[in-house]
């Protein structure tokens, strides 16, 4: 029997405001332990909490950016459980009448098919990638605030809790069951960091938890229209993991049902160490929570003229820069797509090509140098030092030959990893890397390569072309990689033909 997956998402985002949801401390992450609350965040009695504006803001932009409905009239609830992360046992959240509902997200990745082709008049089969785009329905947008963290001793059997979480505002973003693959959830993902970074709303970092995944997911006989039971998986922080964990979890159903059991549903917590899921908990229902409307916070109303300004400064999103980056610039379809990933990226790129006049250089630079760098050393792209100015001095001084582009990548790779106080041009000077135009210099230097390579020479009058490339690459190296190489290859052709 063939089996396919569904799953859900709930993502929770933590909103990059300088101030917590309902206290004016400091969202900032890390500090010592227990020094950013206060009696608010730690729910001590008499206090009374205030919605940030700025948190309504962010969440309403969100909800716009996601294709939500916003619910103009919007409300807290209060959802009661006990857990020593959360002093005031309580957190305020969003059940009856969130901020947004019924949203979606067109999401695209490459699959690789199986496709029949003739070939010298027989019928083949190939692999070929297609691009899939399929919409994902966003069930609900919700307005939340954390909780704190517990910090578990290693050496005694304590644990220690830290309040200074607590109060940092959240979005949680729940999707409508249409995941059917794993592709699609991080294409998801991506799809999700990308709007709300280009938003300015939040890092969406998995690996410092500003972005959490938790993953619903059941299995059912492929063809039938009814759901099975779910499991939610939590505590995932990586998209690699997420992998991961779906092909367990999915495994792991699907053998249980094969041989007569039941799903049971449940929590499951993903270990990353064990490669596996364990039972964390059984699933508990909204009326576990004692949920009732939130008594401290008002209603809340949201009007035309906010969201027509929301609107008015919603940023130009990585798809539409995709697209402007292709017919404006001329950028491949790849290229832009890579480029316009990251917000800082695409910053950096749209700066040195203001700049330096020069898009397809500066993409040139950005693909084969950046993005090596970025991978090779897993350097996030906020985290590049390298200015725009300096970035398009550089192109300025390759374009007017003052260095070659294999000696460029060396000054290049020093840029890169340079501090603030990195110069270009004193760094090719104190190098000695200026190239070498000097063509009475270069001829001399091909006539002396020929002469020491007797064995090359017999090879190229036999009817060898390609050993130019040895000719060219010797006189390179005998001018230190610094010549000019357009210079050179005309000057090596030249005394070949003489032969
Ligand atoms: P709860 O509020 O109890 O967490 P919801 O009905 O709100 O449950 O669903 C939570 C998430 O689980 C949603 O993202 C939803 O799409 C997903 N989900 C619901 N039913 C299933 C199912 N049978 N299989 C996979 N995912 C599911
Ligand atoms: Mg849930
Ligand atoms: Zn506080």
């Amino acid at each position: 029997m063939e089996w396919e997956i569904v799953m859900g998402l709930e993502v929770h985002v933590e909103l990059a405001t300088k101030t917590k949801i309902f206290c004016s401390c400091t969202t900032e992450f890390g500090g010592a332990p227990n020094t950013h609350c206060c009696p608010v965040c730690t729910g001590m009695p008499g206090t009374l909490p205030v919605l940030n504006r700025k948190v309504l803001e962010y969440a309403v932009r969100a909800g716009l950016a996601l294709n939500c409905e916003i619910n103009r009239y919007n409300k807290f609830d209060r959802k009661n459980y006990f857990y020593p992360d959360l002093p005031k046992a309580y957190q305020i959240s969003q059940l009856y009448l969130p901020f947004a509902h019924d949203g979606r997200v067109t999401v695209e990745y490459e699959q690789e098919k199986l496709v029949e082709v003739e070939k010298n008049g027989k019928i083949v089969k190939e692999k070929q990638t297609e691009i899939v785009r399929k919409d994902i329905g966003i069930h609900e947008i919700h307005m939340e605030e954390d909780a704190g963290k517990l910090i578990h001793s290693k050496t005694k059997n304590q644990s220690y809790p830290d309040y200074n979480r607590c109060g940092v505002p959240l979005i949680e973003i729940v999707s409508e069951p249409d995941f059917r693959r794993s592709e699609e959830v991080i294409a998801y993902l991506n799809k999700l960091r990308s709007t709300l970074e280009y938003l300015g709303i939040s890092d969406c970092r998995m690996e410092e938890g500003s972005m959490r995944a938790d993953v619903n997911l059941s299995v059912r006989p492929k063809g039938s229209d009814k759901f099975g039971t779910r499991t939610e998986m939590k505590n995932i922080n990586s998209l690699k993991a997420i992998e991961r964990a779906i092909a367990y979890e999915a495994k792991r159903q699907i053998e249980i049902l094969e041989s007569g059991g039941e799903i049971i549903q449940e929590t499951r917590r993903w270990d990353e160490n064990r490669d596996k899921t364990f039972s964390m908990r059984s699933k508990e229902n909204a009326n576990d929570y004692r949920y009732f409307p939130e008594p401290d916070i008002p209603p809340i109303s949201i009007t035309e003229a906010e969201i027509d300004h929301y609107n008015s400064i919603r940023p130009e999103f990585a798809e539409e820069k995709a697209v402007r980056y292709q017919s404006e610039f001329g950028l491949t379809k790849k290229d832009a797509e890579i480029i316009v990933a990251s917000k800082h990226l695409a910053k950096l790129f749209e700066d040195v090509v203001a700049k330096c006049g020069d898009a397809a250089e500066t993409r040139y630079w950005m693909m084969s140098q950046v993005l090596y760098f970025m991978n090779e050393r897993n350097i996030r792209p906020e985290d590049i030092k390298l200015s725009a100015d300096k970035f398009a001095q550089f192109i300025g001084i390759v374009k007017a030959g003052r260095i070659n582009r294999q000696i460029g990548k060396t000054v290049f790779e020093n840029m890169f990893f340079g501090d603030d106080s990195f110069d270009v041009e004193a760094y090719i000077k104190e190098n000695d890397l200026e190239q070498v135009d000097d063509s009475s210099l270069i001829e001399e230097t091909v006539k002396k390569v020929i002469a020491a390579n007797p064995k090359a020479v017999e090879q190229y009058k036999s009817g060898q072309k390609k050993i130019t490339g040895f000719f060219i690459g010797q006189v390179m190296k005998t001018l230190g990689g610094k010549a000019n190489p357009g210079v050179v290859g005309k000057a090596v052709n030249e005394e070949l033909a003489k032969l």
